[in-house]
């Protein structure tokens, strides 16, 4: 294939070329890329700002990511900050810091699927910052959104008897890590080429994770409004012990409810992993976790997609989960790296 040095476009030929096809796709963006900064009006709605910085070796790594799901995911998962909110995404500002190593074409491929996740969640791309890095890509997204005036649903403002719930299921994006990491080390060390077992859905879970869009409308259309929410991207404990703490309040849990995937349940096990474990502790599933009053139970279970997993509790220092066989344990933030062996 054809390589294209950046140095052949220079820094202005290459912000042309990367957006030259950017287009605007909502009212609100009032001017996109070209100028000094971009200018929203979110015509009344108010506004919500999210941004993460994402560092190639640390949050992701080359070697077993195709840039075109890299930019994918980029997005989405700033966009699933702005979903937790109960907003709508509305426009992203991208920057890249970008080595020698990278060809035009390279970052071609991370554009399109910045750009097919832009079309997804229906998000302009208003600006950014382009640079060189001396060492590894660097990519910084902040998202913008918008939402009718006090309809924002914060982490802090849980109440006693709410039901706990999450969307989609858990475990799958750790699962799906570990193939890669494992396959990554068996071709440093033999060469052999990677051998992903079938495992389609939980590499898929890990390469291009999809933000909940579907879950803040189906609350718009059925008039539900979360006590509180946020999106899972440490695993299911760190962030309910979050809400718990931020709304003084404990919870339950309970095991049989958590949402696992058949194949990521068969994965585990093959792993000798506790799928349990991995829903609870794994990260990056982009799910979403809220909590709503009990009188919203009918049109949560209603969707499939939407599991009621255990309840808040007045006592902020007791939170647990009870497991299948009826015991206790007190829940705990392991995060993801302590599954890692
Ligand atoms: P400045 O020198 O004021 O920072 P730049 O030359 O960096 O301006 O950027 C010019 C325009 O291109 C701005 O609108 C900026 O937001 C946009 N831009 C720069 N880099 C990118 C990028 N990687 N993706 C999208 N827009 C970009
Ligand atoms: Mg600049």
């Amino acid at each position: 294939m054809d390589r294209t040095e950046i140095a052949s476009l220079g820094e202005f030929g290459l912000i042309d070329h990367l957006t030259q096809n950017n287009e605007t796709k909502n009212a609100s963006t009032i001017l996109s890329v070209g100028d000094d900064a971009a200018v929203i009006d979110h015509f009344g709605r108010q506004t919500v700002i999210s941004t993460d910085l994402l560092l190639e070796g640390i949050h992701f790594d080359l070697s077993y990511t195709p840039l075109k799901h890299l930019g994918y995911k980029s997005v989405v998962v700033n966009v699933s900050d702005i979903y937790a909110m109960n907003a709508t995404p509305t426009q992203i500002v991208l920057s890249i810091g970008i080595s020698n190593k990278f060809s035009v074409e390279a970052l071609d491929e991370f554009y399109e699927g910045v750009y097919a996740a832009c079309e997804k969640h229906n998000v302009d791309l208003i600006g950014g910052d382009t640079t060189s890095s001396q060492k590894g890509f660097v990519i910084s997204i902040t998202a913008i959104g918008e939402v009718a005036p006090d309809k924002y649903v914060k982490r802090s403002t849980a109440k006693v008897n709410d039901l706990i719930c999450v969307s989609g299921d858990l475990g799958g994006a750790f699962l799906g890590l570990t193939i890669l990491e494992r396959e990554k080390k068996i071709f440093e060390t033999t060469g052999a080429q990677p051998d992903l077992e079938n495992q389609a859905y939980i590499v898929g879970r890990l390469l291009k994770p999809e933000a909940r869009k579907d879950v803040i409308e189906y609350f718009a259309a059925q008039n539900i409004m979360p006590t509180s929410m946020m999106d899972i991207s440490d695993g299911l404990s760190s962030e309910l012990l979050h809400i718990c703490k931020q709304s003084n309040v404990g919870c339950v849990i309970y095991e049989d409810k958590l949402p696992l995937n058949e194949d990521s349940k068969n994965f585990a096990y093959k792993l000798e992993l506790d799928p349990t474990a991995c829903a609870l502790s794994g990260g990056e599933d982009y799910e979403l976790l809220f909590t709503v009053s009990q009188t919203d139970f009918e049109k949560v279970s209603a969707n499939n997609g939407l599991s009621i997993i255990g309840y808040i509790t007045e006592d902020p220092a007791t939170k647990t989960i009870i497991t299948r066989g009826g015991n206790t344990h007190d829940l705990v933030a392991q995060g993801w790296n302590h599954l890692k062996k």
